[in-house]
């Protein structure tokens, strides 16, 4: 293990994606009998990410069994690191690969239960006037208890504030409103919450390659389930339905993340208990 000072260690590798690389952490303290503090550390090297770094401070204030903790900010050889909670079951990307993998799909019940979890934590942030931008599977965290967290808001603005058009991200969960370049509100993040759960229902990525939909979204109808291969698998009425009212083209029709919590698919499995913790070990075991 790698020691990033004397108290910090790094233990190992998360993954890496666009803008950096996040490790699993280790705070060992002097005294060999106080408990080692487990975390995850999100490094980005130094450049014009910086300007989002002030905007991270937003993190502490968001205190939500639906958001991943923040801890804290350093500089580490001119890189960036944030300190975060450590998510000990990945994130749903790699959980439908895994499912994937071994020829199954996400039952519907598990899906709407990750759905639920996404749309609270969205309500969580509305409250705090706070946009999330970046809902995908990667930055859907579990851990092994059975928690499901949002990560990332890095890229995270105020609803009131203006530096959105300086940031160009993955753009294939963005709603049609942001790549043209429309004002946005909270209604986009809807958009990428339909994307993000057709994509883990089906085992891959719903829309056409990034650069064919960032050129054609204006003219392609929106993915609906009804038009997708069956993969042998029967989404029930309800299910099909979220997802079409998630992908709404028109922003002024489509509901708030809020209001998709009402949704029957949503509220309606609420009668069939599930336990995400024995779902989530099973898959990892
Ligand atoms: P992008 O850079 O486009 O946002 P990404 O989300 O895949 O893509 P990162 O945010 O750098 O890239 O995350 C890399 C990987 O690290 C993720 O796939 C996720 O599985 C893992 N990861 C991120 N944060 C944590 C955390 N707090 N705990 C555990 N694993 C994490
Ligand atoms: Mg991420």
């Amino acid at each position: 293990s790698l020691a990033l000072n004397k108290e910090i260690y790094d233990v190992g590798s998360l993954g890496a994606g666009a803008g950096g690389w996040v490790s699993k952490c280790e705070i060992r303290p002097n005294d060999p009998n106080l408990p080692k503090k487990i975390f995850a550390i999100k490094t980005l090297p130094p450049g014009p990410r910086d300007i989002e770094l002030k905007e991270l401070i937003i993190n502490e204030r968001c205190n939500s069994p639906y958001i991943v903790k923040y801890y804290g900010t350093f500089r580490h050889e001119g890189n960036i690191c944030i300190a975060m909670e450590y998510m000990d079951a990945k994130s749903l990307h790699e959980v439908y690969n895994r499912v994937k993998s071994e020829g199954a799909f996400l039952h519907e019940r598990v899906l709407s239960e990750i759905a639920r979890s996404i749309l609270l934590g969205l309500k969580y942030l509305n409250a705090q006037r706070i946009l999330h931008r970046d809902i995908k599977p990667s930055n859907i965290l579990f851990n092994l208890n059975g928690a499901i967290k949002l990560c990332d808001l890095g890229i995270s603005r105020d609803l009131d504030g203006t530096l959105a058009s300086t940031f160009v991200g993955t753009r294939n969960y963005m709603a049609p409103e942001r790549l043209s370049g429309e004002k946005y509100g909270v209604n986009c993040e809807t958009w990428s919450v339909g994307i993000t759960i057709l994509e883990a229902a089906i085992g891959e990525h719903p829309l056409p390659e990034h650069d064919e939909f960032v050129a054609n979204y204006d003219k392609l109808a929106p993915p609906q389930l009804t038009d997708l291969p069956d993969y042998g698998v029967m989404w029930s009425p309800a299910f099909k339905d979220f997802i079409n009212q998630c992908l709404k083209v028109n922003v002024n029709v489509r509901p708030s993340p809020t209001q998709m919590l009402e949704h029957p698919w949503i509220k309606n499995q609420q009668d069939k208990p599930i336990d995400m913790g024995a779902f989530i070990r099973r898959v990892w075991q």
